[in-house]
């Protein structure tokens, strides 16, 4: 029986209460379904050990997501809690770069029991997949400011970084299996020349998958059918900012960041973590919505069945995603950002019951 081994990076305020949940389902998931084992390894990281250590990603976290199969986080970093410069505690990111984890794949996909914004409840699907190394955030500290009167920052895309998240983006439209599979570029290619190169390159991966359709939106025009007409997207694909802004609005069309997974896969690395952060203002208060963080677990343990070639995990992973449909379903999984009455404790038993 496969072993395979998780680094969890617990984080601050509410990381460690849903990332304590994530492994508790994950655990009795994998009890249930056999064929597999999971071993935790705890990484510590983020602004409190940055306060107790002085270093918010010690050498030995980071050498134990290395080494892991696939890492769990909960989320990172505390509003008052800063280096000299003002900037943040931010481990998530440099975890991102050490890891090389290129593509930050976020699905939007509409839960029964979950309220949607949109009237009529259309069903919503899709997968954004946002480019996570490249863009203008490479420009991360290395921007300009001129006399106090001018400021730069320098959008960088490249013909590797592109290939390889568009690929990332046909190679997932194929496992997602829909009977009319598609991915859309979405750019702002009509004005900037770094973005029509982004499409051409988009656009030469795309016909390596002739049986994915491609199809192209300029970025306000995206925005504007993902609240309109939702249901139409199957994969997005995009670069790096417009993806940090797109994703955020698929999470809000499906109930908001306490039901948003998501996953930032290199080709050796991969993390996963709910969308949201460490929310100051409700940790420890036992309210916080697991739910982000249990379905982060599923998407790992897909990942994990993809990459190492074992159907057990995809098994498990089906197994809690029917456990939460149902606890939903029941009404016993709503915590007050959805509109409900349950606990952080409430909502993972009641996943937890339905997985024995
Ligand atoms: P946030 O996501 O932590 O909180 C935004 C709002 O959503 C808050 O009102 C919060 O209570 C609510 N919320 C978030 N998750 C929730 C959940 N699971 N259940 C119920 N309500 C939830 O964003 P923020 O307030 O902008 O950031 C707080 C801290 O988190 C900052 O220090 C920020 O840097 C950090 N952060 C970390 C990550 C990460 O580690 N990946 C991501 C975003 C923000």
């Amino acid at each position: 029986m496969t072993t395979y081994r998780v680094a969890v990076v617990a984080g601050d305020g509410i990381g460690p209460e849903v990332t304590a949940c994530a492994a508790d389902v994950l655990d009795a998931a994998c009890r249930a379904c056999s064929g597999f084992a999971l071993e935790f390894i705890p990484a510590p990281a983020g602004a409190g050990v940055f306060l107790e250590t002085g270093e918010a990603l010690p050498p030995a976290s980071l050498a134990a997501c290395r080494a892991a199969d696939a890492v769990l986080l909960g989320a990172c970093g505390l509003p008052d809690v800063r280096h000299a410069d003002g900037t943040e505690i931010i481990p998530q990111v440099t975890l991102r770069i050490a890891l090389d984890l290129y593509a930050g794949v976020r699905p939007a996909r509409r839960l029964e029991g979950v309220p949607t914004p949109l009237a009529g409840s259309p069903p919503i699907d899709f997968v954004l997949v946002r480019e996570s190394t490249e863009g203008i955030f490479a420009s991360l500290g290395g921007g300009i400011v001129l006399g106090d009167e001018l400021a730069t920052d320098t959008q960088v895309i490249t013909r590797r970084g592109t290939e390889r998240v568009v690929r990332a983006a046909f190679r997932l439209a194929r496992r997602r299996g829909k009977p009319a599979p598609r991915v859309t570029c979405v750019d702002k290619a009509n004005i900037l020349r770094s973005f029509a190169f982004f499409r051409k390159v988009f656009d030469e991966v795309a016909a390596e998958f002739p049986d994915v359709a491609a199809d192209h939106l300029y970025v306000d025009a995206a925005a504007m059918e993902l609240v309109r007409r939702p249901e139409r997207f199957d994969v997005l694909v995009t670069e790096n900012l417009l993806g940090d802004i797109l994703s955020d609005l698929g999470a809000g069309l499906v109930g908001g960041l306490g039901v948003a997974p998501s996953a930032d896969l290199g080709d050796r690395h991969a993390v996963f973590q709910p969308c949201h952060g460490t929310a100051p203002d409700i940790a420890g208060r036992g309210v916080a919505n697991p739910l982000a963080a249990i379905l982060s677990g599923v998407m790992l343990l897909d990942h994990l069945a993809d990459t190492r070639d074992d159907p057990a995990p995809q098994a498990a992973a089906r197994r809690i995603e029917a456990a939460v449909a149902a606890a939903l379903v029941a009404g016993e999984a709503q915590t007050a950002d959805v509109g409900g009455r349950a606990s952080t404790l409430d909502t993972t038993r009641a996943v937890l019951k339905r997985l024995v």
